[in-house]
């Protein structure tokens, strides 16, 4: 088959026969190589999305490529009913890297949401508590029936009854943390900086406050790290630049190199709420996908990829900030590393379509928010690349 009928025909099927539920790009992806994709067609695309803040070693890292190749021909899958060393490994590496002890390894974000909130539950009914697990508006956690009741209104619509236990209070409010936290709240969750929600970063002096509110009333701090962990902000995590320790976080996207892969961690006072047969998954931690993530997580360390990010945010926020001076396009740029948000005085759905034209992915959220989450190892020519086309984009919209 000829390039234009595989791009056309991946797209008539999709339409056809896939849950009408992804507004997608009228791109038909072929691979993939550090910050760039190409199209069957061999046009080549600057990938400011990176899968949605997955790819932070980049598409097809080779250490990735090797690790998943040299597992495949051992073991993929055994069930949980067996050690296996890459999940033993990769337990060890994450409780190192986030200080808390244990870990459960799921197959996603949500899952390990959903396990970050059964675990709350618990400790909560353990407790005799009668409250809710809180969460801070304008938060994403997922989409199962769970996380979306515990995230914006957006995601629930439609889907009731909402689950009930949740309760979300407004953003960077101290007082009120302090008026919601009580003895009867099993658990605060937030995410250190919201990733769908804007690009937005909690306070550190919100996250002390929080911590200290869960230690009087023996709630569970929980952090979402899905999108802001794994190097992407300039730390392993994102709750470090604050030095507020959680008793629980999930991870998931960047977390295995684009293999699909998801974690809580949590310290023993979480995890010992939990007994034999509480919780389980079938895939969870197969060596396949352990053995990716380790792969993902030590070319994060080793590449140092953690300082590139936050050399290389501040190289583009900056390049952004020069090339627009004395305009009126941006009203705000935020974030932290390579997790970035530029928001705009007019809706950025056309500003990436443009951009798109131009063979530049990227997206926009909330509406106005331009977010930029690329691969750790995007290149400097690459962020010019993008610099340029954002500018003659925004000339043309602003
Ligand atoms: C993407 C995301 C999730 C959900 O992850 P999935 O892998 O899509 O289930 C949860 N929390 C945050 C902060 C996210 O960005």
């Amino acid at each position: 088959m000829n390039p234009a009928d595989i791009t056309k025909q991946a797209q008539d099927i999709e339409h056809e026969h896939h849950l009408p539920i992804y507004r997608r790009y009228p791109i038909t992806l072929e691979k993939g190589k550090g910050a760039l994709v190409w199209d069957y067609e061999g046009n080549e695309y600057l990938d400011m999305l990176a899968g949605i803040a997955v790819n932070n070693t980049g598409h097809c890292h080779p250490n990735v490529v090797k690790a998943i190749k040299d597992q495949a021909e051992k073991l993929i899958h055994p069930s949980n009913f067996f050690y296996t060393k890459p999940q033993s490994d990769l337990a060890k590496l994450l409780s190192d890297l986030s200080g808390l002890e244990r870990v459960f390894f799921c197959n996603s974000g949500v899952e390990a949401l959903e396990a970050a909130l059964k675990i709350a539950r618990k400790y909560g009914n353990n407790h005799n508590k009668k409250g809710d697990i809180i969460a801070v508006e304008r938060g994403f956690h997922g989409r199962s029936l769970a996380a979306i009741a515990l995230g914006k209104p957006k995601y629930q619509k439609g889907f009731a009854p909402i689950p009930s236990g949740f309760k979300t209070i407004p953003f960077n409010d101290i007082e009120a943390l302090e008026n919601e936290i009580n003895d009867e709240t099993i658990a605060f969750a937030c995410e250190p900086i919201q990733g769908e929600g804007g690009i937005h970063e909690v306070s550190g002096d919100y996250l002390r406050r929080a911590r200290e509110l869960c230690d009087k009333h023996n709630a569970l701090l929980f952090f979402d790290e899905v999108q802001c962990g794994n190097g992407r902000t300039g730390k392993y995590f994102g709750f470090e630049h604050h030095g507020v320790k959680p008793d629980m976080i999930a991870t998931a996207k960047g977390l295995g190199g684009g293999f699909p892969i998801g974690a809580v961690m949590a310290n023993e006072k979480a995890a010992q709420a939990l007994d034999y047969g509480d919780h389980g998954t079938t895939y969870g931690g197969n060596p396949l996908a352990c053995a990716a993530s380790l792969a993902a997580v030590r070319t994060i360390l080793d590449e140092d990829l953690m300082t590139q990010a936050t050399e290389k945010g501040t190289y583009l926020v900056k390049q952004v900030k020069e090339k627009t001076a004395g305009t009126d396009y941006i009203k705000d740029i935020r974030g932290k590393g390579l997790m970035i948000g530029i928001e705009l005085y007019f809706p950025g759905k056309p500003v990436v379509m443009e951009m798109l034209e131009q063979f530049v992915i990227s997206n926009v959220t909330m509406d106005t928010t331009i977010r930029l989450v690329p691969p750790l190892v995007i290149t400097y020519d690459q962020i010019d690349r993008f610099v340029d086309v954002f500018v003659n984009v925004l000339e043309k919209h602003g």
